[in-house]
């Protein structure tokens, strides 16, 4: 029994908060292992989304071009997961685009993605890109993707950052033009840094029947294209059937609400078709409320191959390793499991078997290295560590 005055214990137990707390709060940084330094591949970046919001400014300033408030203010985009939603997604991104009318603004931005990129630790980027947009401004469809080849050469080269680039049509055109811009993108295929990858479509997923498409897919598989088209995000499981049956996609940019339908998710798997994972677009654009409704645990779980990826992050203000991270704090993978994500955007990439075989290794690197800190640290008894949710199934190489 003590015969303190509570206002001293309570002082007692502020001080040793003070000083306990700053010491706890180290030990678990030093646990942490940096998502930054993770090697990992990006394969779901828009080209003007991948933009700088300085760089935006700017070209915006210089040209006298208004920007909506959304990038005037220093706030993210955030819509209600319906037409007027995407709607007003759409005008601002078309707000973005506005600015980039040359040849040296379509350089700067994928000089400036792939430095992003490495910063973030990404070893390959799969950037993709719907020339038609910039054609105007540089003499048609075939300079604005000569121009953004070259540039993507140039910057792999540059930066160390492997960049491959999708050829993206769009559903609000028709499918045409999709079977042209196919056509387009089969003459520049290869497997060199600063050719076509892999064949798209994006946009409102609402627009159009998917099997209009189908042809268009069949002329970029047949040149050896990867089929990469967005689907699963607005709309359910029947639009996810529809795109696999008729697009035959090697990837699925999105594709999260496959969780809905364990039948469609098992095929996915079973058809080895990788999820480009996007949580903070996922959230932005309304598909879930937050971060940690996005179903990324339970499509690992169910052996699905997970690329995440950032989407536009001029318009949602959130990079690649943010969504690492964010797995981390928010959905609590441990950094084994954040180390098979990184596998698994390797995995699903189209780098060659040996670079994926490089990057392997440096993921294991990034695990034992932090591994022996991590020793050093504990050894030490460190005041109680933070736990990390384990899964046993995460833990093989995909
Ligand atoms: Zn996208």
């Amino acid at each position: 029994m003590s015969n303190h005055h509570p206002c001293i214990c309570i002082s007692y137990r502020k001080v040793l908060l003070a000083i306990v707390e700053p010491i706890k709060s180290d030990w678990q940084d030093r646990l942490m292992r940096d998502l930054k330094a993770l090697p990992k591949a990006h394969l779901h970046l828009h080209f003007t989304g991948s933009m700088r919001i300085t760089t935006l400014r700017e070209l915006a300033a210089a040209q006298q071009i208004r920007l909506p408030e959304n990038f005037s203010a220093d706030a993210a985009l955030h819509v209600p997961a319906n037409q007027r939603g995407w709607f007003r997604f759409q005008r601002a991104y078309d707000a973005a685009r506005k600015v980039v009318r040359s040849e040296s603004t379509m350089r700067r931005i994928i000089h400036e993605a792939a430095a992003d990129e490495r910063q973030e630790g990404s070893k390959r980027l799969e950037i993709q890109i719907d020339p038609t947009s910039y054609a105007p401004f540089v003499g048609g469809i075939t300079p604005a993707l000569e121009i953004v080849l070259d540039a993507a050469k140039a910057a792999s080269h540059d930066t160390g950052v492997q960049i491959g680039i999708i050829v993206a049509a769009s559903r609000m055109k028709h499918p045409l033009d999709a079977a042209i811009l196919a056509r387009l993108a089969a003459k520049y295929a290869g497997a060199e840094p600063g050719c076509v990858v892999g064949f798209g479509l994006s946009n409102d997923e609402r627009r159009g029947e998917t099997a209009q498409w189908a042809k268009a897919f069949r002329i970029a598989r047949k040149a050896g294209l990867a089929a990469v088209p967005h689907g699963g995000e607005l709309l359910g499981p029947q639009h996810l059937r529809e795109i696999v049956e008729h697009l035959h996609p090697a990837r699925i940019g999105h594709g999260v609400r496959a969780v809905e339908d364990p039948a469609l998710l098992q095929q996915i798997v079973d058809q080895s078709i990788a999820l480009e994972v996007c949580p903070a677009s996922n959230v932005h654009l309304g598909v879930y409320q937050q971060l940690g409704d996005v179903p990324l645990r339970n499509l690992l779980d169910a052996g699905v191959k997970i690329a995440l990826g950032a989407d536009d992050p001029l318009l949602f203000r959130s990079r690649l390793a943010a969504q690492y991270e964010a797995a981390r704090t928010i959905l609590g993978f441990s950094d084994s499991e954040l180390a098979t994500l990184a596998r698994c955007s390797i995995e699903a990439s189209l780098a060659s078997p040996s670079d994926k075989q490089k990057w392997y290794r440096e993921i294991d690197s990034w695990l034992l290295t932090s591994d022996e800190a991590s020793q050093q640290c504990a050894s030490a008894d460190p005041p109680t560590l933070a736990s990390t949710p384990k899964n046993s199934s995460l833990q093989s190489d995909h």
